[in-house]
């Protein structure tokens, strides 16, 4: 099993791209889904916000109404916790639910509007980023979705950076062609890299690494402190430090596309103590106490040293 984060900015084209991905057979848990799911009329999640912030929140039906929520919620940062405190670990639970859920050989497509927001990426096999340009996307939410213009602008504001989405992406979707680009797009993803590699975590196999050198690229410093990142999760307090090392942390050289990671082990931890983590986080064991990729998109060598 893999899991996958799918973000981008709003109007970016995750939904188009979930969509395809879907239809090829990836296990889809919708963030925006579950978040409705869990304060629908009869939830627990709803009787508390109705206990918290009164009953006037409710529609005559006795469904949310979001409006009058947010007129209560979002203004200032106590309420906004209140709310929050409420909401997150519903969502959290109910997300962990679907995540068990799922086959054993499931390749779990999370769509999450805010994941670079909230600092999640590391906790994924792969994130994967949809992007368009903010004049696109505003042509899109204001035109085929009828959204007012003001509203679109300061949505797109309030959320990450072009640079900080770029920093946490595995996989950079461009969206600014037509819709079936994007979908041609993804299902080429799906087919190359995501089978493939769900393939790998689940036998523990390591993809084939490229044997040619190329010139030198700029990506490979963000590429090594992603992937750091990523192992500093897997391996939690068992890791007490990790070097970007050989011959792509040489600013200019050539050399092969092949990260290379020296990880320090903590005090008292054993190669054998990663084993299973870095494995099942998408690193199995390619030698004794060297691990590489499963993902055929970004070769890496980890030593355990
Ligand atoms: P998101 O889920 O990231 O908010 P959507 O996939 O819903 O974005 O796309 C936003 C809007 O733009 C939708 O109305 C969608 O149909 C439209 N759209 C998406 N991709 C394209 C594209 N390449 N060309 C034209 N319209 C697009």
């Amino acid at each position: 099993m893999i899991r996958v984060g799918l973000t981008g900015g709003i109007g970016a084209g995750k939904s188009t791209v979930a969509r395809t991905l879907t239809e090829r057979g990836a296990y889809l848990i919708d963030a925006d889904v579950i978040a409705r799911e869990v304060v629908a009329p009869g939830s627990d999640g709803l009787a508390q916000l109705v206990e918290t912030f009164g009953a006037d929140i409710l529609l005559p039906d006795g469904a949310l109404d979001r409006a009058a929520l947010a007129a209560k919620a979002f203004v200032d940062d106590e309420q906004r916790k209140k709310l929050n405190g409420i909401t997150h670990p519903l969502v959290g639970a109910r997300a962990a639910e679907l995540l068990d859920a799922a086959p054993e050989d499931a390749i779990v497509l999370q769509d999450i509007p805010l994941l670079v927001e909230n600092h999640t990426a590391p906790f994924f096999h792969l994130v994967v980023i949809v992007h368009a340009d903010e004049g696109v996307r505003l042509a899109r939410l204001t035109g085929q979705r009828g959204m007012p213009e003001d509203d679109a602008r300061a949505r797109i504001r309030s959320q990450a950076s072009v640079e900080d989405r770029r920093a946490v992406a595995d996989v950079w979707l461009d969206n600014s062609g037509t819709p079936d680009d994007l979908a041609a797009k993804a299902a080429a993803l799906w087919d190359e890299r995501l089978v493939p590699y769900e393939r790998g975590v689940r036998t523990r196999a390591c993809a084939p690494q490229p044997s040619a050198e190329v010139a030198y690229r700029e990506q490979w410093p963000v590429d090594a402190t992603r992937l750091t990142n990523r192992l500093r999760v897997l391996g939690g307090d068992k890791i007490a430090d990790i070097k970007h090392v050989g011959r792509t942390s040489e600013v200019g050289a050539a050399a092969l596309d092949v990260i290379e990671l020296d990880v320090a082990l903590a005090a008292g931890a054993s190669a054998a103590d990663l084993i299973d983590p870095l494995s099942d986080g998408g690193f199995p064991e390619r030698s004794p106490g060297v691990h590489a990729n499963a993902d055929p998109g970004r070769a890496v060598t980890i030593n355990l040293v």
